[in-house]
């Protein structure tokens, strides 16, 4: 039960529109080239292609919720799902966590890029009030309450995708 280290992901091509990055993602040869921007949350897969994990947090003091004070959700939202209003960045200093639920998977459906077997973590940070998935890379097997932190495929081993995150145990 190993999840190789460095997983060959072809990486995605990256167009710059204005602040916003677009990619091509030929997820099926040149005939099933996915197109998709990530708008404004580019920051974020950005900031995973650089090493960096930033989430977003509400700073409108007339939210009903976070009352200007809101927790960090990641993966970000561009705009509060409580009051609608524009979120802010904030950085996620050497990113810990534990697992919270995980699933070992075996066979990977169509289009799947990370080599199985693999692990799919939840995981819970301390300040996040979301528990984002990603991966595990290392050897099994886990258990809930692993600790982990996070890594991250940067510069020529950037895939551009969510994927440029990953975990492994501390
Ligand atoms: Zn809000």
């Amino acid at each position: 039960m190993t999840t190789k280290t460095s997983p060959e992901i072809t990486p995605s091509i990256v167009d710059a529109v204005g602040e916003a990055w677009v990619l091509r993602f030929p997820r099926f040869g040149e005939e099933g080239t996915h197109y998709h921007t990530y708008g404004l949350l580019t920051p974020y897969f950005k900031g995973l292609s650089e090493g960096r994990l930033l989430a977003t947090r509400c700073v409108n003091p007339h939210c009903p919720i976070s009352r200007g004070n809101g927790e960090l959700w990641l993966p970000p939202r561009a705009d509060c799902p409580d009051c609608h209003q524009p979120m802010v960045w904030k950085p996620i200093e050497s990113p810990r966590g534990s697992v919270y639920a995980y699933t070992y998977v075996e066979r990977g459906g169509s289009g799947l890029e990370l080599p199985c077997p693999y692990y799919q973590i939840d995981v819970r940070i301390a300040g996040v009030c979301t528990i984002p998935k990603s991966y595990l890379v290392g050897p099994g097997p886990i258990k809930i309450g692993d600790g982990v932190r996070a890594c991250f495929r940067t510069g020529a081993q950037a895939t551009h995708t969510c994927l440029d995150l990953y975990w492994v145990r501390e």
